[in-house]
Parts: structure tokens; sequence; C-alpha cells
């Protein structure tokens, strides 16, 4: 038995734990969780726990639905929330889910990333990631009309005394920190109800685990404050939607990779070689990098501060990849920011592909174009042309044609996820388009 793994089982009796949930996510990045008693988990940590596949979104193919569980002991905490007086918590662990024949399952998301995270490992690379997560607060109550109602009518970085808003905050993030995930920032976002919380960087593999945890923690804390918490990438026409602005950068030990204090920007030959292969290949990982219908809301809303057009700039709010200015004698900071993914991906998945992404630039020795110094939004569309811009995917449509044909998406995600993921959003897709919207009607009602 391993360190990890003992320290577990002890920690279960000093703390006197009597049910261990193990999580795991499935393709479309929903968290899926079976409990189990105390006394089963030594079995567990041996043989895993076996469940039907085949009922789980994208697993498994009818014919092999058996899939083991087998907890990771390296992410045992326990939940907060369910702590009582009276003792008798509830821990959780993260689970890597296998074949019967021990293998590595090819539809769990968690090894999709493993594999790109190995691929960078491979060339000596360890992978970081610091995501600001944006999201709704909104009451329980819809209006009649459907549309959510926010909690407050507060925008950008507004303190306001003693609202919902930050009290939510605090405890979110204090129940984040009793399980190891560090906050950076938090504010009130531009939109009425909106808020964003940041974490501090971490491994893309723990990231992806504390993004899962953060997402039950937000919705937990607001079920307890009787209000809503979603990760709705666009609930509002007429407000900016959340996104989830991730920053990346590679190290080598304990030297960041991107950073050359003798080049421009202070950005390696490393980091433009990346961010040239996120930038070649982002349509094509767009579908997952924004998954739903409604993602592409966000992305055509302009002044919101979403990316439409596939390009770069230093400190430029309207290019896909914005480079930050670090400050001179902070080169361990060097990174970019991906600004198209959002709150409602599956980060398993979307940090494998922009991964691989960076790591085809690397490997093509793949030229940075040109920075885009305008606001690209108030370009024409000629001269967008003229500087080679591209746009982003308009809706998930034209995300998923550029995925279709995506070598780096097959290799990343393997056969059947692609596949899967394909087909399911392929649906998702047909079923907006029959949708005859409450726009159309008051438009074209009474002109036609
Ligand atoms: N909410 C904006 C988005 O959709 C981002 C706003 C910001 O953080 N500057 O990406
Ligand atoms: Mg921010
Ligand atoms: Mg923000
Ligand atoms: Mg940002």
């Amino acid at each position: 038995m391993d360190k990890q793994t003992e320290y577990v089982l002890r920690s279960m009796e000093e703390r006197d734990i009597r049910f261990v949930r193990l999580w795991f996510t499935d393709v479309l990045g929903f968290l899926k969780s079976v409990a189990i008693a105390p006394a089963e988990l030594e079995g567990a940590f041996e043989e895993g726990i076996g469940f039907d596949g085949s009922a789980i979104e994208g697993f498994a193919r009818i014919y092999e639905s058996d899939m083991v569980a087998h907890p990771d002991p390296a992410t045992f905490q326990i939940l907060p929330w369910r702590e009582s007086d009276s003792g008798g918590g509830t821990a959780r662990m993260f689970c890597d889910i296998r074949l019967p024949d021990g293998s590595p399952s090819y539809a769990d998301p968690r090894y999709v990333l493993k594999r790109a995270l190995k691929k960078a490992a491979d060339r000596g690379f360890t992978v970081y990631t610091h995501p600001e997560v944006e999201f709704f607060l909104l009451q329980k109550e819809n209006r009649p009309n459907g549309e959510p109602i926010p909690i407050d009518s507060s925008g950008y970085f507004d303190h306001v005394v003693s609202s919902t808003g930050s009290d939510f905050r605090r405890q979110a993030i204090s129940m984040l920190e009793q399980m190891g995930i560090s906050v950076e920032f938090s504010h009130h976002e531009t939109a009425p109800g909106q808020q964003e919380i940041d974490l501090r960087y971490a491994d893309a593999l723990s990231m992806a685990d504390n993004l899962m945890t953060f997402r039950v923690v937000v919705k937990e804390v607001a079920e307890q404050a009787g209000i809503r918490a979603s990760f709705m990438p666009k609930p509002f026409s007429e407000y900016a939607g959340s996104g989830m602005h991730t920053h990346m950068s590679l190290f080598t030990g304990d030297t960041n990779a991107f950073y050359d204090a003798g080049e421009d920007y202070r950005l390696s030959k490393t980091a433009e070689q990346f961010i040239a292969g996120v930038l070649r290949h982002a349509e094509e990982i767009t579908a997952v990098t924004n998954q739903w219908v409604n993602s592409y809301k966000r992305l055509a809303f302009t002044g919101g501060e979403a990316p439409s057009y596939v390009c770069w700039g230093r400190n430029n709010r309207s290019a896909l990849i914005r480079v930050p200015l670090y400050k001179p004698n902070k080169g361990s900071s060097a990174r970019f920011e991906l600004r198209s993914i959002d709150s409602a991906a599956n980060p398993y998945l979307a940090y494998a592909l922009i991964i691989n992404a960076g790591l085809a630039g690397i490997e093509g020795e793949y030229e940075l174009p040109e920075e885009a110094e305008d606001d690209v939004w108030n370009l024409t569309e000629r001269e967008r042309q003229a500087l080679d811009i591209r746009p982003l995917p308009r809706n998930l449509d034209e995300a998923i044609r550029a995925m279709e044909n995506s070598e780096l998406a097959v290799d990343t995600l393997g056969e059947h996820v692609h596949e899967f993921f394909l087909r399911n959003k392929r649906a998702e897709f047909d079923d907006y388009r029959a949708q005859v919207t409450p726009m159309e009607l008051s438009r074209y009602l009474p002109l036609l």
C-alpha cells in the first residue's frame, strides 16, 4: 500500500468519515458520483468499483459496458458542506476509469487529459493553468416569460455593502480553501448578478479536478443561500456572458519555459510556437472549448469582451489570445490567456486540446503571426481579411464542421470520444435549428 493510500485510510478514521464519494466526469463534463461505505474503501483501492458504463453519457459501446472506477488517493478531500457537529463526514476522491482488463478507458476525459500531459512531459514540460471563472447568481424563480432574474443590479468591481453576492463569494471561497483549492481574486463582474472567482495556478490535471469541484461548491453554496448559480455561457441577451479565461504556461522544472528576458515581450521561442499552435488550430478545438449552442451567443456579443476572431495581442481584450504584460522581475509569470473557453466546457477535454494544439506548434515550429494591435471588432471585414484574421466558428454547426476533419482532435480525444462528441453535438444543433424562437415571432409575425 502506498503512502497516499495509507494517509487516506488513516484520515477516514481520524475524521470519522462515514461516506466516500467517488467522482468522475462524463464526456460532456457532468460530474458523476457513487458513494461507498468506509468498509469498501480498501477493496476500491485494490480492485476499483464496477459500474455500467453504457448508462454514462459518451462512455461505452453497449457490448462492452462494464467499467471500473479506481479512486486516485491524491485527490482525497473532505466535503465541508457535509460536515456536521455530531461527526460523520463525507469525503470525495476523483477516479480513473478502466476497462475490466485493467487498461484505461478510452472514454474517460481524465485519461484524455493525462495522455496530452504525458506528451508534454515527454518533452520535459509541466503545464500550469489559471482559470478566471465567471458565472451568474440568479433568483430561484424565473420571470413569467422564462427569463432568469439576477440577484443584484451591480456591475464590474462594484463593492456592495453586505450584499448576497459578496457573502456568497466569501463562503464559496472559504469552502474552496478548505478543500485545498486556492483562490487568487474574486469580484463582481460587469453584468447584474455576475461573479468571477480566479483560482491560483496549478498543474493542468489538478486544475481540471479543481474546476469540477468548484462547480459543485458554487452550486452548493448558492443552494444554501436560497439562490441559484449558473455556468450557462449566455443567459441574458442584453448582458455579457460568462467566460472562463484560461492562463497557461509551460515549465521545465522550476523554470518558466515561456520566458526569455532577451526577446520581444519576453516571450520565448517555445511560447511563440505554442501560441501559434493554439491559433492555427483554434477553429478545430472550439466545439469543445465552447460546447453548447448557447456558447456562441456569448462569442457573438460585441462589447462583452468575448473573442470572435482568431488573433493574438498584448493586452488586447478583443483578441482570442492575450499576452499579459508582466512585471520585469517576474519571468515566472510569463503566460498567455485564452479568452474563448467558457465556464460550461469540460475542462479535461478542453485542456487536452489546447495543450496538444500548442505542442503541435512547437513540434512544427510554427511562426507566430503578426500581433493584432487594433480592436478587431471595429475593423471592417475587408480589413480583417487583409490582416489574415479569421473568424472563430459562429455557431455550434461551424465548430462541429471544423472538428470533424481535425486530425488533432481525433488524435487528442481518441476516435471514440471524437465520434461520440460529434454525434451528440450534431443532435443538439439539429434540435436548435428546428426551433421557432420568440425573436422570429416578434419580428416576422407583424410583417409577413
Ligand atoms: N464576460 C466576458 C467574457 O465573456 C469577460 C469579461 C472580462 O473578464 N473582461 O469573456
Ligand atoms: Mg478577470
Ligand atoms: Mg472577467
Ligand atoms: Mg482575463
